[in-house]
Order: structure tokens, then sequence, then C-alpha cells
């Protein structure tokens, strides 16, 4: 029996925040699960690499017309002129669906600046903006 997309996006999700670093008990809080489970997905083959999502969501990306805008700063301070662009942008919905569908980490995506992509109130704001509102 094939492996059901939302079974299979779990067992990656497994894996991935096990490549990082995170135990087991960390990854049951963070996904909900019980760290029992955590140990059956562990053990489980990954299922077959997704193609690597692309930087930004399309030809529409506003981030591609400002190439002189830095999109990657190391601080929340340095971040505030991409924030801007990201507001305008068409496809920021999209872009916040791909920062937490792939944990991005690093820079500025769909006007959140993410710095730790597993932080909650990271998630919360890119949830937030890919469901229509504001990163507030
Ligand atoms: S929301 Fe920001 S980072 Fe995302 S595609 Fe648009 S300009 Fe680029």
């Amino acid at each position: 029996m094939a492996t059901s997309t939302v079974h299979a996006d779990r067992i990656r999700e497994v894996h991935l925040l096990t490549r990082q670093g995170v135990g087991p008990l960390d990854i049951a809080a963070r996904l909900g699960i019980t760290d029992r489970t955590v140990h059956r997905l562990r053990a489980e083959p990954q299922p077959e690499p997704q193609p690597e999502p692309q930087p930004d969501p399309g030809e529409r990306a506003l981030c591609r017309k400002f190439p002189h805008v830095n999109f990657t700063p190391n601080r929340r301070k340095d971040a505030t002129e991409a924030i801007t662009v990201c507001s305008w942008c068409p496809v920021r919905r999209d872009c916040a669906r791909l920062a937490l569908t792939y944990y991005y980490a690093g820079g500025v995506w769909a006007g959140v600046w993410i710095s730790d992509n597993h932080r909650p109130e990271t998630r919360r704001q890119l949830a937030a903006v890919a469901n229509g509102g504001d990163a507030r």
C-alpha cells in the first residue's frame, strides 16, 4: 500500500528535525505526537525526496525585482527594507506556505524575519500570513 501524503510528510518532518539535532521528546512536542510515534517514524524509510522548492514562489515574487535589498540579514533590525518589499508582494501568502512547509530559516520570508522556523512565534506569524492575515 502506498504511503499517504500526510504520513510521508510526517516522516520527512521527523527525519529533518532529527538531522537538525532535535531530540525525540522535543520533536514529539513540536509535532504534537508521542515520543513513541517519533521512534516509530524514525524507523520507517524516508519517502522519495520532494523536489527542492524554488527560493521564491515564482516570477511574480517582488524580491526578484529588488536585487539590491538584503533578504538574508543576520539581525532583525537589518530586515526592515526586505519586510517592506514583502508587504507589497503579490505572492506573499504562497511564500509563507513554502516557509512553513520547508522549515526555512535565515532571512526574510513573506515579511517575517526567520531566525528559527521552529519557534512557535515565528510559525504563528507565518501561519497568519499564509491565511491572509498580518505577521504581527
Ligand atoms: S513575500 Fe517577500 S520573500 Fe516572499 S516572494 Fe514576496 S518578496 Fe520574496
